[in-house]
């Protein structure tokens, strides 16, 4: 029988909002392929009674990278969180359970080559981009790389240290284009990615055309976004990408 859960530990934990934390862990986990996902969970007394509850995060760090980490929003209780409200508490040297494989089809081995490929993501779902984006893979694969961040707030804008390493490895290849929705910050787009993408914005501020010839979009998670962006997309005449017919989108809902 497969082990459903192993067990690891807290090694980091950094703040990033209220309630917007990445965790680190160690655990004895089997090889993952940059963008993939793995379980992660706690013992947890719910409405079903005593149980180990365990929900998909995307892992931050790159295969080669330890500790492991993931970056996630607490769901409050009232708004239906079950597993994040007791992530939130976690502190250093704390036990948690992880599945001992991640798993998922969101990394570059699954995508088909382009001249560009446009990263668009909202919240946590920066993850999986940053995965595979400090590997040497997507350089090879794609002339140009545009990472699209979609958040609330500036404070949202997560991993900017990471992302300026990111850019100062692939100056010519590279573009960071955030986006916040509820405050004007200079260099952000104030708005939506559907939005921009419908009236061009997007593509003239990344000074790229967004078209089935030249690209290959990924899409991560708010559900909204994945399918307003995806009905936009399509009506351009791009198509999800699927393994037995190449297309030009592909996705990851988180919810
Ligand atoms: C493949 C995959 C990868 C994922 N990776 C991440 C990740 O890297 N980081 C992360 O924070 N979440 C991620 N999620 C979502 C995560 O698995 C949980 O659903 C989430 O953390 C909430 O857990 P919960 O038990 O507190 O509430 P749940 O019972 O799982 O969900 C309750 C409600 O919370 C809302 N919700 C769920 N996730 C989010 C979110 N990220 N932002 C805002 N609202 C949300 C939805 O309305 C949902 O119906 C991923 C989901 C999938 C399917």
């Amino acid at each position: 029988m497969s082990v459903k859960f192993i067990e690891g530990r807290i090694v980091g934990r950094k703040d990033h909002t209220e309630s917007l934390f990445s965790l680190q862990f160690d655990a004895p986990l089997d090889g993952f392929v940059a963008g993939q996902f793995c379980r992660v969970g706690l013992q947890l007394v719910t409405e079903k009674g005593d149980e180990i509850v365990m929900r998909p995060y995307s892992l931050v760090n790159s295969p080669n990278e330890r500790p492991f980490e993931i970056v996630l929003i607490e769901v409050a209780q009232a708004s239906g969180g079950v597993l994040t409200p007791a992530l939130a508490k976690l502190k250093i040297g704390d036990p948690l359970y992880v599945a001992p494989r991640a798993n998922g089809f969101f990394s570059m081995p699954e995508v088909p080559d382009a001249d560009v490929l446009w990263g668009l993501s909202t919240g946590t779902a920066i993850g999986p981009y940053l995965s595979f984006m400090k590997t040497d893979a997507p350089w090879s694969k794609f002339k140009k790389v545009v990472f699209v961040h979609a958040v609330r707030t500036a404070a949202e804008l997560t991993y900017r240290d990471q992302i300026d390493a990111i850019a100062q490895a692939h100056p010519e290849q590279f573009q960071y284009i955030p986006f916040v929705s509820r405050e004007d910050v200079p260099g952000a787009i104030r708005g939506r990615i559907p939005n921009a993408i419908a009236d061009g914005s997007l593509e003239a501020r990344a000074g790229l055309a967004l078209t089935a010839e030249t690209s290959h979009c990924m899409l991560c998670g708010n559900p909204d976004m994945v399918n307003d962006t995806t009905a936009i997309l399509e009506a351009r005449g791009l198509r999800k990408h699927k393994r037995k017919e190449a297309g030009h989108i592909t996705t990851e809902a988180y919810w």
